[in-house]
């Protein structure tokens, strides 16, 4: 719930406290309202018209109603804005990782400075390391040789048409092109385009 919204210097400062009556236990799950204390969390957000944005945010700590927790108190955090230890908002994190992947070793933060967000290029650096490794799919596109595997297939099986002398090499009358990528040396490292 946001209280107000003040212009201090050059910086947007939203104040704000969480709503919700309950918060589950980060390490068994279980529901509490006990507020042990309060207190206040400052971290960056996106920029508006410009400018960088500071949330404070009034946060509580509530005390787990499971006895046998390790964890016997816990802070409230904030779905889609807060995670544990941010000293950013969820959206900024994930706007900062996706500037660091795309600059990925070759520049500076002036992107980030651009976005009115402060991070220096090893912060950035940081977050890329932080980031899950993305999952591997099958590719669904097909390679080069499989695309001229199957082209040339397709012109064997409809009969053929050979003007262009670009396209002979593909398909060679008496020799399987499987035959032809089969002697074809294996691709080594540096040899790729
Ligand atoms: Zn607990």
């Amino acid at each position: 719930m946001i209280e107000n919204a003040v212009v201090d210097g050059e910086l947007v400062v939203v104040r704000a406290r969480a709503s919700a009556k309950r918060a589950a236990c980060p390490a068994c799950g279980t529901t509490s309202g006990r507020v042990h204390s309060r207190y206040v969390r400052r971290f960056a957000d996106t920029a508006v018209a410009g400018r960088p944005v500071v949330i404070e945010l009034q946060v509580r700590r509530f005390r787990c109603r499971d006895r046998a927790c390790r964890q016997a108190t816990f802070a409230e955090q904030v779905d889609g804005l807060t995670f544990r230890h941010g000293r950013r908002s969820t959206g900024l994190q994930t706007v900062l990782q996706q500037v660091a992947v795309m600059l990925a070793g070759r520049a500076d933060s002036r992107l980030a400075n651009a976005l009115a967000v402060r991070a220096s290029w090893s912060t950035l650096l940081r977050l890329i390391r932080r980031m899950p490794e993305p999952e591997v799919h099958t590719p669904r596109v097909l390679g080069v040789d499989e695309f001229a595997r199957r082209k040339a297939q397709l012109r064997h099986d409809t009969g053929g048409h050979r003007h262009a002398p670009s396209h002979r090499s593909t398909a060679r009358p008496g020799h399987g092109d499987g035959g032809r990528l089969a002697r074809r040396p294996p691709r080594r490292r540096g040899d790729l385009p």
